[in-house]
């Protein structure tokens, strides 16, 4: 491996550094790698971290009984017709809006689209019974004739966004702040009409939550319990000890959900990745079944590849590839790549998407940071967790789900949607590796949102030092109009997937990254 590493060295001069890095080497702004992920896992201990006071680390809360549940808050919010603003908005979110900076004016223009975001940015330092909220049918459709629109609090179904004190507007965090993955269950059932044809994917099959389907909204599946989920994962597993049939466990790396080992498989020799996840901490376990079943079905080149699992007392382990290379993270902010590289990402992620939703699943949290790379430039998505098995009886899915700065516009304003936010995502995803992060970085998460929801396509900083087919691949990702948008099928066919460079071309690229983001070269 180093010897490869060194003949590409000698081949190619090494690519060029991002200055303006947002995590890492290139300024002054520098951590070590350990740091990153370890404030990474930090972070990811909230259902959604969005800047906090002081920019303070929060360490994993123990866990407590929730407040009671089962009761709503209902707000009525409505339109003064002489003055077009709202009426019965509260208090609350009259400051959110004015801490995000969204004016009388842009709320004129899309009343609609700032209830949307406002519902998903609710409160956490508020009082519990406001913590989770959602719309109904009848509210949305209430909202619409410009009366009454119903908020209600939809306690152990949804995680939102803490609400930074409104006196206090958040100070811009460093990249990983910004950039964790969130899951709010479905809030907004899209009304269908029994007799009514059902929307479908490009594959021709409709889509829905598969746990959350709206076909028929008052069955709703019950939560499973503790024991259910053991019962689930223990016909999941292998038997047997991981201790006995893998060595050498070296911590690698931190998430929310566990912490990440490289080991060697004594009988084969084989480098793997072990994620061990102590099950008792888990707020949502059924993503943890999730995340393995779509893995262990779902082997594609393009993948990263699930190899086993165990339950270890209270832990789960789940064996894996080991990727040396990291994150695709670490290359987009860290250095700059050139079309050729970005090109070649691209097609390798759609290869991925494609399989994917051939095989009915939608990824939903489409980003660099769940790109892992090999040595030798292989190009490999993980984390399942929040991925949905759509199939033709259910309906589309509206669950928010993902990370806000990748979410297509269809999920931020909650519609039904299908496998193309994948596809809106991966346009983002090219951007960051243009410009090192995703559109609305530096805005006010709620802002960004309302951004995303109304701004239309994204556009390139300097789109004119890109090629025109590069930019055509962008606009065919970043499709407002579902409709239009490219399916993964489609973008594999794309012109500029023909300037892609040899995958090994990215290997100096992954050298540099994790150089820099060790703290530089
Ligand atoms: P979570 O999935 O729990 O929300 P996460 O996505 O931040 O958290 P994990 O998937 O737990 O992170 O991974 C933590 C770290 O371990 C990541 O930074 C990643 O680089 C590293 N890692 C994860 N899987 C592998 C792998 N198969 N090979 C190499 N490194 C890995």
């Amino acid at each position: 491996m180093s010897n490869n590493a060194l003949a590409i060295e000698d081949k190619a001069p090494p690519p060029p550094i991002r200055i303006n890095s947002t995590i890492g080497g290139g300024n002054t702004n520098k951590w070590n790698e350990k740091d990153k992920k370890i404030k990474k896992g930090e972070e990811k201990s909230q259902p959604f971290n969005f800047p906090h006071k002081g920019n303070k680390k929060v360490k994993n809360p123990p866990l407590v009984i929730s407040s009671p549940f089962g009761y709503e808050h209902i707000y009525h919010v409505g339109i003064d017709p002489s003055t077009g603003e709202f009426t019965g908005m509260p208090k609350q979110w009259a400051q959110l809006l004015q801490t995000a900076n969204i004016s009388k004016i842009d709320q004129k223009k899309n009343p609609q689209v700032v209830l949307d975001v406002l519902n998903f940015y609710s409160s956490e330092t508020t009082s519990k019974s406001q913590k989770y909220m959602s719309f109904t049918d009848n509210s949305r459709e209430a909202y619409n004739s410009n009366s009454v629109l119903d908020a209600k609090p939809v306690p152990e179904v949804a995680e939102v966004l803490p609400v930074p004190e409104a006196e206090d507007p958040p100070a811009f965090p460093p990249r990983p702040d910004h950039t964790k993955s969130i899951y709010t269950r479905s809030v907004i059932e899209p009304p269908v009409p029994p007799l009514a044809a059902k929307p479908t994917t490009e594959n021709g099959s409709s889509v829905t939550d598969g746990a959350e389907s709206s076909v028929d909204k008052t069955k709703k599946k019950p939560k499973m319990t503790d024991e259910e989920i053991l019962e689930k994962l223990r016909s999941i597993v292998s038997v047997g000890d991981p201790k006995k049939k893998y060595t050498r466990f070296e911590k690698i790396g931190q998430g929310a959900s566990g912490t990440v080992y490289i080991a060697v498989d004594v009988a084969t020799g084989q480098e793997v990745a072990i994620k061990q996840m102590n099950l008792q901490q888990q707020p949502k376990k059924e993503l943890i079944i999730n995340e393995i079943l779509v893995m262990r079905e779902n082997k594609h080149p393009n993948i990263v590849n699930y190899l086993d699992s165990y339950l270890v007392g209270e832990e789960l382990w789940v064996v894996m590839e080991y990727l040396a290379g990291g994150s695709l993270t670490d290359v987009v902010t860290e250095t700059c790549m050139q079309e050729g590289e970005i090109a070649a990402v691209c097609r390798e992620c759609l290869q991925a998407l494609e399989f994917l939703h051939s095989n009915q699943v939608i990824h939903r949290d489409i980003k660099s940071d769940n790109i892992l790379l090999g040595m030798d430039g292989a190009v490999k998505l993980t984390d399942f967790g929040f991925c949905a098995q759509i199939s033709p009886e259910q309906n589309k899915r509206s669950t928010m789900v993902g990370t806000p700065y990748w979410m297509a516009p269809e999920v931020v304003t909650r519609k039904a949607y299908g496998p193309k936010v994948d596809v809106w995502s991966l346009g983002i995803m090219a951007i960051e590796m243009v410009e090192g992060e995703p559109p609305y970085l530096n805005e006010n998460p709620l802002r960004a949102l309302y951004l995303i929801a109304t701004n239309g396509t994204p556009q390139l900083q300097e789109p004119e030092k890109k090629s025109p087919a590069f930019r055509d691949f962008l606009s065919r990702c970043l499709e407002m109009d579902v409709e239009k948008r490219g399916s993964a099928r489609d973008l594999l066919q794309h012109p500029f997937l023909k300037v892609a460079k040899p995958m090994s071309s990215l290997t100096p690229y992954i050298i540099t990254g994790k150089q820099m983001a060790k703290g530089g070269l």
